[in-house]
């Protein structure tokens, strides 16, 4: 199988010189800074030590036709933008590509995909009680910061980054329970069956 549609590069260069639809198509695009053109989503990782054409191949950005191609969409450039996961997967599939533009026009913005990490993150840290409590004592004790995020740290080692899309909540959650099992010198695993929705253990 062969892939007709052009390269990313090819799909940026014609959106960003061309004014008709730019607005419409590409509000988000600027050459130089890789994102989705619908909501505007990046990572700073893209960028980091190549050049702008390598940084938009190697972003994680889908082609998305906008007159679809199973009913005749053509696999040209003015017919192709660059969409993040998400955005591709609820823009419409429609013979007029108005409806795309009014998608896009509606479409909010996405922080990038480091705040994203952080704010899951933060998430994680507030689905492991023991954690917090282990902060707030992390004041009254010298050097138990340092354990807390040496302890961090070798949990992280444990775990998979899933496709390049950064951790999950669910693996970030993991981790934070895992170190605060060797900090306090806890079980790390409960025993099964788990309680369900909104139960903690002890
Ligand atoms: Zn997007």
């Amino acid at each position: 199988m062969t892939d007709s549609r052009p390269s990313k590069w090819a799909i940026v260069n014609y959106w960003a010189t061309s004014p008709a639809g730019h607005d419409v198509f590409a509000p988000h695009l600027n050459i130089e800074d890789p994102c989705c053109f619908a909501c505007g989503w990046f990572s700073e990782r893209w960028k980091s030590g190549c050049s702008t054409r390598k940084a938009w191949e190697r972003a994680r950005l889908e082609r998305a036709h906008i007159i679809p191609a199973g009913i005749g969409g053509s696999d040209k450039p003015p017919n192709i933008i660059l969409l993040c996961t998400p955005c591709h997967a609820e823009a419409p599939d429609w013979f007029d590509p108005w409806e795309m533009a009014t998608w896009i026009s509606r479409r909010p913005d996405r922080p990038s995909s480091e705040m994203e990490q952080l704010a899951t993150w933060i998430d994680a840290f507030n689905e492991v009680p023991q954690f917090m409590g282990l902060l707030r004592e992390m004041g009254e004790e010298e050097g138990s910061e340092a354990a807390v995020v040496a302890a961090l740290r070798r949990s992280l080692n444990g775990a998979v980054v899933h496709g390049g899309v950064g951790l999950r909540k669910a693996t970030m959650t993991a981790i934070v329970r895992r170190a605060v099992a060797e900090v306090s010198g806890s079980a790390y695993l409960p025993s099964l069956p788990l309680p369900r929705s909104g139960a903690t253990t002890a």
